[in-house]
């Protein structure tokens, strides 16, 4: 989570997670999953796999292997950013002393340079900084520094923290213009260093992200391509960079890849990454759905992207892409009872028992050789209520609908304002001002882009056309009492790809408010859903359905099942295929695989195309 208070190019400012209160709804639920279970069983995983161990072996407190892969470092430090995020909402004694715990392993393994890296040392220690490729040592360097400020500013505690100005020390003394060169072969080190500025005001460190940036040519980046979380990483930390200096062939780039990004390059689900090869991105409309690869810490990236842009224009775009990730792409990756993962993000399962038997089964799990993905997960969902709320200038603004209350103050007296509302599932809104500033105060409600029309009312007078895709401002002097109540048309869409997308060419996916449905086997029994086929007029019906899956809304809609018994190729007019009604029940994109093995589909063919009238 970014402190983008003091931050010169910046319309919106993120207010403390600590500020927010969430009050049940959506995600509280997911958050207390989280804390409760996720978080505790990373831990013991952790711990298990060897991963904290490695720290105790560099210090001398425990004779073991060194044990994972070379990156396993940053694995804790995510879990102690998460960590770190939970205590700045809570009071968590057991958590508290967990961590000092820990930061007592992870300071004791540092080096009296200020090196840390539980893999490069002893025998490998000849290998420091010899391959910036693949070694990852300024990876984990970053995520050092961002578990150190969470922590910091969670408790005010400063052992972590000094423990990553020492590294952070060694590294801007050792790299940079007239030192040696080192580039980010996984960036993240980039926003680390922007944050580190804004947690200390020192400019080395800036100047520190700057060089990192130029390493990888940055500003001359036209197209959003390769690794799809280092791409997004990069991003995330050229928009932090941009923010504090202004820098216009870095925000040039920016603008330049998140078109790229966002036309031709994400999932409907936000997701991020079309090929296995290099965990990559894909040509423009490469978007394989049974092959998509959107790894979930891709869907981080992508999120923490589309908040940085956020807060640098106030643009409704980057709002609804962060919205559409966390809905989709990001939340697929963890399971309802929080403690199983997915690594990869597909839009397509074939299951088990299905015709084309040689696809895996996907499944979620708690632990990976490469566990990038968990933490990631954990740190993002404690960080949550720091999404929901910005501030600027005698401005309150609402980015995400969330049961929640906001205390926050501002130059001019705190505000108090509670947002109720059933969100997802319902588009209805209310705002209530508890505590106002004696000021006028603008508060800026986001009419989400999805939606086809909006009606608003302040204390029951309506307010004119907010328009969908935008920011809505009221200004005026606000008194406790005062109620802004929003209704966003929330109906069931069918949304279609580019032509080009051949994948999806004569498809429709099931789209209802933010979210992306999908329809999985173990709601339709007796049913392949890869034969399914859309009539030319779905009928649908939403219900919400508080027993299932936790909670979550249903559609049901007719739909169409073939008799494909066709051979592989046909001559176009001598197929016979048989279609029978059916009716077919779908459910969130993001609560699938969470009942055992299952066969799942988001883009639907449309009958018509099966069938062409000649
Ligand atoms: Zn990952």
């Amino acid at each position: 989570m970014i402190d983008n208070r003091q931050t010169p190019h910046c319309r919106v400012r993120a207010v403390p997670i600590a500020d927010v209160t969430m009050l049940g709804g959506f995600w509280k639920p997911r958050m207390e999953a989280n804390r409760l279970r996720g978080i505790p069983r990373l831990l013991q995983l952790l711990e298990e796999h060897g991963i904290v161990d490695n720290f105790r072996r560099v210090s001398g407190r425990k004779d073991v292997p060194r044990r994972g892969p070379l990156f396993t470092d940053s694995d804790l430090y995510k879990w102690m950013e998460a960590a770190s995020y939970v205590l700045q909402s809570s009071n968590d004694a057991d958590l508290d002393s967990t961590l000092d715990r820990l930061i007592c392993d992870v300071v004791a393994a540092q080096g009296p340079d200020g090196y840390l890296n539980t893999y490069f040392v002893d025998e490998r220690a000849s290998e420091r900084y010899t391959d910036f490729a693949h070694n990852h040592e300024f990876y984990c360097a970053g995520h050092l520094i961002q578990a150190a400020i969470a922590h910091y500013r969670a408790t005010g505690k400063r052992r972590l923290l000094d423990c990553a100005l020492r590294l952070a020390d060694h590294l801007t003394s050792t790299f940079g213009p007239g030192k040696r060169h080192g580039f980010s072969g996984h960036p993240e080190l980039e926003m680390a260093m922007v944050e580190l500025y804004r947690c200390t005001r020192r400019t080395e460190y800036l100047e520190f992200a700057r060089y990192l940036l130029d390493q990888l040519g940055f500003s001359s980046r036209t197209a959003f391509q390769g690794h799809a979380v280092r791409a997004g990483y990069a991003c995330c930390g050229a928009a932090d960079y941009f923010s504090e200096t202004g820098d216009a062939p870095t925000w040039s780039a920016l603008e330049k890849l998140w078109s790229d990004m966002a036309e031709h390059k994400v999932y409907i689900t936000g997701g991020l990454g079309s090929r296995y090869e290099g965990e990559s991105l894909g040509e423009p409309y490469e978007l394989p759905n049974l092959r998509a690869y959107s790894e979930t810490c891709a869907a981080v990236a992508n999120a923490m992207w589309n908040w940085r842009m956020l807060a640098i224009t106030g643009e409704c775009r980057y709002a609804d892409m962060l919205e559409r990730v966390l809905y989709n792409g990001f939340l697929s990756g963890v399971s309802l009872s929080g403690e199983t993962y997915f690594y990869i993000n597909p839009l397509e399962s074939s299951g088990p028992g299905e015709p084309w038997k040689g696809e895996r089964s996907h499944e979620r799990k708690e632990w990976y050789t490469t566990t990038c993905c968990p933490p990631n997960v954990q740190r993002t969902i404690a960080s949550l209520p720091g999404y929901i709320y910005g501030v600027a200038d005698d401005e309150v603004w609402i980015h995400l609908y969330q049961p929640s209350r906001l205390k926050h103050r501002l130059g001019s007296g705190t505000i108090v304002l509670e947002q109720e509302t059933r969100y997802p599932w319902y588009g209805e809104v209310k705002l209530h001002v508890r505590k106002a500033p004696s000021g006028r105060l603008g508060i800026v409600f986001r009419v989400p882009g999805w939606t086809d029309a909006c009606r608003a009312s302040l204390n029951g007078r309506r307010i004119p056309n907010p328009k969908p895709g935008t920011y809505c401002t009221i200004e005026r002097r606000w008194a406790p009492g005062d109620r802004i109540s929003t209704s966003f048309d929330i109906p069931v869409r069918l949304v279609e790809a580019h032509p080009r997308v051949r994948e999806d060419f004569c498809c429709c996916a099931i789209c209802r408010g933010p979210l992306v449905f999908c329809v999985e086997s173990v709601d339709n029994p007796g049913i392949v859903v890869q034969d399914l086929f859309l009539p030319p007029r779905p009928a649908f019906r939403f219900q919400y359905r508080p027993r299932l899956l936790g909670g979550i809304g249903t559609i049901r809609f007719n739909a169409l099942v073939a008799d494909q018994k066709v051979p592989l190729y046909s001559t176009r007019g001598s197929r016979n295929i048989h279609l029978k009604p059916a009716s077919i029940l779908a459910i969130p994109y993001y609560a699938w695989a969470n009942r055992g093995p299952s066969s799942m589909l988001v883009w639907l063919p449309r009958a018509d195309c099966l069938l062409p009238r000649t």
